[in-house]
């Protein structure tokens, strides 16, 4: 049994029978010539199936231990292609503080197709299992959650889920499979944002999905084809060579962000650290059996929003952005940014307050970012005299 680590080398290279190309080749082609009039080769047109595409496609369902992989144009059209096997009457129910976009989806397009929904606690088991009627298909769950890093039981939602004839869908873009596999615990489909780490260099938008068994493959086939949200050759080799050093960077990236969790952590003008890899974070042991890392995403509340903006003016390394899971730091304001598309009442019951920062932490030395913050920190103004952050 190879590793993981070995595996994603393994999976991302696909060695060319015509030429020993190491890397598969760019197949620019919309259509394929059909040698046999009676006998249909097994490329036809691209929407339906891309060879640099299949790389891709397979690669991801071997690291997520699936059947079966789809790429899209974007995290928000496989999340969608996903959502779109269910029929009008079908409940779904979805994970409170779900990825803004996510939300717009459910709350505003699926609402007009008749297929309800409910947002629900995803961390209390019990409020899903109150939540499940008869109608209901799919429970959808993000862990851990976007920006507040919300931890929600894998296994324990995936129970539930079968238990009511329901499937599990996982976001998986936070953790990538390198520290987390949701299908080995009980999950039916795997969505994930590729614009984020699995690609790595903020130069591709992409999405992927992952499905555990035949039939929902076989379903999830029929829609990308049918809603054709396909990504293209290009993105997705780009996409396979940012998948190459997956491991390397989950590995590093984390390693800095647990550093820095612990500084802010100790820090007066911090009021609160949001990581799973703090031991008092809501979920950390449910986190801890079912990943192995608390991944390289953090968030932080500041005072208020003049703390923010004071905040941002004087930071110098991370960019400030939306996205996340690049090799740059990126730091984000989730009520403007990420989850602007959500209303300030719904915002603020999620602990999205106008406080709250999020930081992706990058490959810059991790000595080098907390410097950055400490300088940064000096300048914050509170309540009229300077935080001293080095009490
Ligand atoms: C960015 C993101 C998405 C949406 O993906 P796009 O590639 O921007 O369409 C979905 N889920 C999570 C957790 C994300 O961070």
């Amino acid at each position: 049994m190879t590793t993981l680590q070995t595996k994603i080398i393994q999976d991302s290279t696909s060695i060319d029978p015509n030429t020993g190309s190491v890397n598969v080749p760019l197949y620019l082609s919309s259509t394929f010539h059909q040698f046999d009039f009676d006998q249909y080769g097994k490329y036809d047109y691209s929407r339906s199936q891309n060879p640099t595409r299949e790389v891709l496609e397979n690669a991801i369902a071997s690291l997520e231990n699936g059947i079966q992989g789809f790429a899209f144009a974007s995290g928000m059209a496989a999340i969608s292609t996903a959502f779109l096997l269910l029929s009008q009457n079908d409940h779904v129910i979805v994970s409170e503080d779900v990825y803004g976009g996510t939300y717009r989806v459910v709350s505003q397009v699926l609402d007009r197709y008749g297929i309800e929904h409910t947002f629900v606690d995803t961390t209390d088991l019990d409020q899903v299992a109150a939540a499940i009627q008869s109608n209901t298909k799919v429970i959808y769950i993000e862990t851990p959650s976007n920006p507040t890093l919300k931890i929600t039981d894998i296994r324990g939602i995936s129970k539930l889920a079968k238990a009511n004839n329901c499937f599990t869908f996982v976001d998986n873009t936070f953790m990538t499979p390198v520290f987390q596999r949701p299908l080995e615990l009980g999950a039916d489909l795997i969505l994930h944002s590729a614009t984020k780490f699995l690609s790595g260099h903020s130069d591709v938008i992409a999405g992927l999905a992952v499905a555990k068994e035949e039939g929902l493959a076989e379903q999830l086939a029929f829609s990308q084809n049918s809603f054709g949200g396909i990504l293209g050759a290009y993105d997705s080799w780009l996409l396979l060579r940012g998948i190459k050093t997956l491991h390397v960077r989950m590995e590093a990236s984390s390693q800095s962000a647990a550093k820095i969790a612990t500084y802010l952590n100790s820090q007066i003008g911090i009021e609160h650290v949001y990581y799973p890899g703090i031991s008092t974070h809501a979920g950390y042991d449910i986190h801890k059996y079912q990943s192995s890392s608390a991944g390289a995403v953090l968030s932080f509340r500041l005072e208020n929003e003049n703390a923010v903006r004071q905040f941002k003016e004087n930071i110098k390394l991370p960019l400030f952005a939306v996205s996340l899971g690049g090799v740059e730091s990126i730091l984000s304001y989730p009520a403007k940014m990420s989850h602007a598309a959500m209303p300030k009442d719904e915002r603020e019951k999620r602990g999205i307050t106008d406080g709250l920062l999020r930081l992706s932490v990058g490959l810059e030395d991790p000595n080098d970012l907390i410097r950055d913050i400490e300088q940064t920190l000096l300048k914050i103004e509170k309540g009229g005299k300077l935080v001293d952050a080095t009490i």
